[in-house]
């Protein structure tokens, strides 16, 4: 898919006067939007059960954790300053799930006192938590289905993940933390990333609903809730389609039918932590063209690097890039878009056919909402750029300002 951008060259040069490239550009309306879509995919879930907990991590600013509460989601944390943010946002209590792994006991104690739903990601952390932060009324556990009996041609392979409970430890888990007074109860599990494949999902949650029948017959405990975790992916390539939620929700309500009310589950809350594909597709990252050089390729240098967005340094990941002026110029140059580190992998593009680009062009980097600035950091003596709201209005409001030289200094003794 290749996206409208929501903003013109006018804007982001209008901007640029006040604020220097590079810098992040995050369109509210369509997040919103977004958020509304996986409300009306799910309003069948009882009680108006469903909710997503957006991953703090994709995108860790208080500004967006504000205006997805505003639209019903919740906030999934993994360490103490994300659960700061979500608390600083206005979150409260069971609005925040906390899924973290080889966890510090102080983020018990500060989740516990948040009120934020525990999910537990080894049978050890029963006691790690009851020691340290004491047991909560409500907890959820992590499953990792491992090397799922007869196989599952659609969840790869659990077995390899460091994450969550064997089956026999998790039904073990229940019992035993009934058995220490624990009254609610939650099951997770997160295998997959950036999956586009709509029927992995439905697989998630008919494996997550077998389960709970198991939980129930086995230990007594009948859950409140499933966590279907994150992972759903965004067309990062232009011949990609997004995941479509509708087709997902219906897989999922014909399975919670045929197990859940079947064995008399009914009802129980679905849940899900996705990221990605709430702020992914609309976030940009907008960078000026400073140098074109032809040596045995040709190379556009940006003044954005993989500090500001590592994914394709990284991963060789894919991301959309337009040329603001020229978003309907024919393609007619072939051209790696590299960034300044002394990295050979610092390239936003490899061998990527554009426009003519002129040093002074605006370049727009696609898809970036999500793992974008969020994974920045200062090696090479990089500093992590400034980010703005597109707000609904059509103004933008700073969200964080760019990092200065004084805060590369900063933790620095004696200087
Ligand atoms: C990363 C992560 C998510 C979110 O994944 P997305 O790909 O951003 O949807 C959710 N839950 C857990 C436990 C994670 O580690």
């Amino acid at each position: 898919m290749t996206q409208t951008l929501p903003f013109t060259r006018d804007f982001a040069e209008e901007l640029a006067k006040k604020f220097p490239t590079p810098f992040y550009i995050y369109d509210e309306k369509a997040i919103r939007q977004k958020a509304r879509e996986f409300r009306a995919a799910f309003d069948w879930v009882p009680q108006g059960g469903f909710k997503n907990f957006y991953a703090v991590k994709a995108l860790p600013n208080p500004h967006i954790l504000a205006l997805l509460k505003e639209e019903g989601m919740g906030a999934d944390c993994s360490s103490l300053p994300e659960l700061l943010l979500a608390e600083k946002a206005g979150l409260t209590g069971e609005e925040i799930m906390f899924t973290s792994n080889d966890t510090p006991a102080a983020e018990f104690v500060k989740a516990k006192a948040l009120g934020a739903i525990i999910n537990l990601d080894d049978i050890t952390h029963l006691d790690f938590l009851e020691k340290t932060a004491g047991l909560p009324g409500l907890l959820c556990m992590r499953y990792n289905p491992g090397p799922l009996k007869g196989g599952n041609a659609i969840i790869g392979k659990p077995e390899e993940a460091k994450y969550g409970f064997t089956r026999p430890q998790i039904l073990e888990g229940y019992a035993e933390a009934k058995k220490k007074g624990v009254s609610r109860f939650g099951l997770h599990t997160m295998v997959a990333s950036n999956e586009l494949n709509p029927d992995y999902f439905v697989e998630t949650a008919v494996i997550l609903f077998e389960l709970a029948v198991d939980i129930l017959k086995t230990s007594r405990v009948k859950l409140e809730f499933v966590n279907l975790g994150g992972g759903i992916g965004i067309p990062y390539k232009p011949e990609s389609s997004p995941v479509d939620l509708f087709y997902v929700s219906r897989g999922i309500r014909e399975a919670y039918e045929k197990i859940i009310v079947k064995n008399s589950l009914d009802p129980l809350r679905i849940v899900m932590e996705n990221g990605r594909c709430v702020t992914g597709p609309y976030g940009y990252l907008v960078s000026r063209a400073i140098h074109q050089k032809n040596i045995y390729k040709k190379y556009i240098g940006l003044d954005a690097c993989m500090a500001n967005l590592m994914r394709p340094g990284m991963y060789g990941a894919y991301h959309h890039i337009s040329v603001l002026g020229k978003e309907n110029a024919q393609s007619k140059e072939v051209y790696d878009v590299t960034g300044s580190l002394c990295e050979n992998n610092d390239k936003f593009a490899v061998d990527r056919p554009l426009p003519e680009v002129t040093p002074g062009d605006l370049l727009v980097i696609q898809d970036s909402g999500a793992h974008g600035h969020a994974m920045g950091f200062n090696y090479n003596g990089k500093l992590r750029c400034a980010e703005f709201l597109l707000q609904e209005s059509g103004s933008p409001q700073l969200i964080r300002r760019a990092e200065t030289v004084e805060d590369y200094f900063a933790t620095l003794s004696g200087f």
